[in-house]
């Protein structure tokens, strides 16, 4: 049963007597771990970081105590990686047995030495060979998985492919979405039990209808596939949890695909043997259309608890019911056991983008606490004998307009949230903003989900601000799930901050997007270091041990989807496109590297030229841009580094030279997909609507927007 080669200390005690002796036998060859259950399970080990969350209970808590709060001052970059094909890092790193694994730009992945950075293999899962819409997200996955010698990549388009831990080797792939439908992976795939899970994306790109699917680990062979929405009934239903599902749906959601993709937030519990799904908010937005005589429309915006051997339904808990504001629950689930009111509790701790804390009983999915963490206006309380929010009229833009809070955005995002089962407390960064909703002026009966392209009305639009007196958007949080309560909270800047790694050194890390790395004391909140890395951070740090050295390392490389969607606000931290490097970095008491000499912060100049706007065409290609293009180069072409500021571009103003990057696809390698649909006519709109925003932006005193 237990196939790891070094002594691992499992949590389960009937494990500790098979463990005896284990002590001095070495079959393996050494440097080899055999990552399972029991490895996955082991909290007392720090040498490795196994998965997203470190271990299977997601908690991103680590154990080791070499740096902590009385020598963190110290810190030191020990080594340096640095990766200037890359763009947006969001990952988070692997590490097993003194070998590094990540995932960086066009879902590369990439093997280091943990002690050095030196490269050891790539493995180039092609994925611009793939991938016919949707190219955003190239830079966006959020990480990978190890089991049994393998690591396991989720791409963009779709694909899971196995790859050899020791030398790259694709092993095999699989087609997790069909043909056709348009939804994506940015999430890490989860293993558990010699399965690996996935989801998708896409909830917001058309008719989707959300799935997970679990893999046999050794073949890529389908095990199940759990549905997370009712498809049409004249299709009948895949399983009892689907025909109870439909129930709480109206009209024909199914023309409209429910969405409810899950796209983050799956965990496997190994004490109750029971898999975890946070849930995506509804396809459209809008309730009124999708299901137009209300319903709480399961299983949205939940946690669902199915069987990890066959993915049958066992419980769920829906956190917004009949959700219309895109409050998914796809967010952390992480694992602890708390005592509550004078009783042990097996609890999970769920922060997601509705602005409640949750605490609840992870064998029963009874709500135990769930109290407001951020300023939340659409609903009062949590009724615990319900398990429902208590909602506020008006907040479901009954009569068409309201004015909600948190934004679509969240009271917190995807970023992770650590737990310190020492200190007590989970710590992840939340976001403070409201946001307009207003359908009056769309027909719900003929709407299409087609037409919802992050444009108006019950659409996108990140618009908004702070409902708090002081202004704040961003702030780090450490939340007490006894005493439900902040004990402790410190401004952040900007909006939209990465997640957290804590440790029995009694310490908190965390990145931020105007590119310092900083250190805290996990019971109080206190500054102890931080470091100036010189381009904004996107992805969460990891800590880890190798031959009694204990390393902090993180990816740097603004990047993800806020910077481009963020424009204006991003952009003012100067991550100009392509000027700053991006790197691996690992930081230890004893480090004697030296950071890359970063450029101060730039903000891109719009060109000026002779080029004669006519304002029907950039009226028009304003609607393109809208439609195809500011994903990633941001509202009014104003980038927030993700990809070019547009209107700093020279290419633009030559048409040739503009449809051989746009239509021809010459500059593929740096990320730029081609769209060889783009007719002339759009190409010119284009132009004109990228000159419009160059001589605005010059109008109003240069870059930056
Ligand atoms: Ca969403």
């Amino acid at each position: 049963m237990l196939r790891a080669t070094r002594c691992n200390l499992a949590l389960v005690a009937s494990l500790l007597v098979a463990l005896a002796g284990c002590a001095d036998s070495s079959p393996e060859a050494p440097g080899r771990l055999i990552v399972d259950d029991v490895a996955m399970a082991d909290e007392t080990s720090g040498e490795n970081w196994l998965a997203f969350g470190r271990t299977s209970s997601e908690l991103r808590f680590s154990p080791l105590t070499q740096i902590n709060d009385a020598n963190v001052a110290e810190l030191s970059p020990d080594w340096v990686l640095e990766l200037p094909e890359d763009r947006g890092l969001a990952s988070t790193p692997l590490v097993v047995e003194g070998v590094m694994y990540f995932i960086g730009s066009m879902n590369r992945v990439r093997a280091v030495d943990a002690t050095s950075g030196a490269l050891i293999w790539e493995y180039d899962p092609q994925v611009r060979d793939y991938v016919e819409r949707l190219r955003v997200g190239w830079d966006h996955s959020r990480g990978i998985a190890y089991w049994n010698d393998k690591v396991y990549v989720a791409t963009w388009d779709g694909r899971l492919n196995a790859v050899d831990a020791a030398t790259g080797r694709e092993l095999w792939s699989v087609h997790t979405i069909e043909p056709g439908l348009a939804m994506y992976i940015t999430g890490a795939p989860k293993v558990f039990k010699g399965k690996v899970l996935i989801g998708n994306g896409g909830t917001e790109n058309g008719p989707n209808r959300g799935y997970v699917t679990a893999y046999d680990a050794e073949t890529g062979e389908q095990a199940w596939r759990f549905w997370i929405v009712p498809g049409n009934p004249a299709d009948g239903f895949e399983n009892d949890a689907m025909a109870m599902a439909a129930e709480t749906w109206t009209g024909e959601w199914w023309r409209h695909g429910g969405g409810g993709n899950a796209w983050h937030g799956f965990t496997y519990d190994a004490e109750l043997d029971q898999l975890y799904i946070g849930t995506g908010n509804g396809s459209p937005w809008n309730r009124k259309i999708r299901s137009p005589d209300g319903g709480d429309n399961l299983f949205l915006c939940s946690i669902v608890a199915l069987d990890p051997d066959t993915g049958e339904y066992i419980w769920h808990y829906q956190t917004v019911p009949g959700d219309t504001w895109d409050y998914n629950s796809n967010m952390d689930i992480v694992l602890t056991d708390l005592e509550i009111d004078g009783r042990e509790r097996q609890v999970m701790l769920h922060a997601p983008k509705n602005g409640f804390f949750y605490v609840i009983d992870r064998a029963t999915g009874e709500v135990l606490s769930a109290e407001k963490f951020v300023e939340t206006t659409w609903a009062s309380s949590i009724d615990l004998e319900t398990g429902r929010p208590v909602e506020v009229p008006g907040s479901r833009y009954e009569d068409g307009i309201a004015m909600v809070t948190p934004s679509p955005l969240g009271g917190h995002n995807w970023h992770a949230m650590s737990f310190n089962p020492e200190a007590g407390l989970a710590f992840y960064p939340a976001i403070h903003l409201n946001r307009s909703w207003d359908d009056s002026g769309i027909d719900l009966e003929t709407f299409q989900a087609e037409q919802w392209t992050g444009g108006t009305g019950v659409g996108g639009g990140l618009g908004g601000a702070s409902p708090r007196e002081d202004g704040l958007l961003s702030s780090l949080q450490a939340w007490d799930p006894v005493r439900k309560e902040i004990a402790w909270e410190v401004p952040l800047p900007g909006l939209y901050n990465p997640g957290t790694v804590t440790t029995a050194g009694n310490l908190v890390f965390q990145g931020r997007i105007d590119g310092s790395f900083v250190a805290y004391r996990a019971d109080t909140g206190e500054e102890l270091w931080t470091t100036d890395l010189g381009l904004g951070i996107t992805a969460p740090p990891i800590t880890y041990s190798v031959d009694g050295r204990q390393y902090v390392a993180l990816l740097v490389g603004w990047g993800g989807v806020m910077a481009g969607l963020g424009g204006a606000l991003q952009a003012s931290y100067g991550w100009s496109y392509g000027v700053h490097t991006r790197m691996l970095v690992a930081f230890s008491l004893e480090g004697g590297a030296s950071l890359p000499v970063q450029p101060d912060p730039v903000v891109p100049v719009p060109i000026e030229d002779d080029f004669e706007v006519d304002a029907e065409m950039a009226t028009a290609g304003a609607a393109f841009f809208g439609q195809r293009c500011n994903l990633c180069h941001g509202p009014g072409s104003v980038s927030g580094g993700l990809a070019p500021d547009l209107r700093a571009s020279r290419i633009i103003s030559s048409l040739e030279r503009f449809a051989s990057v746009v239509r021809d696809g010459r500059r593929a390698d740096d990320g730029m997909p081609a769209y060889r649909d783009i007719t002339f006519d759009e190409l010119v709109s284009l132009q004109h609507y990228i000159r419009d925003r160059a001589e605005a932006g010059l109008a109003a005193g240069g870059g930056g927007g």
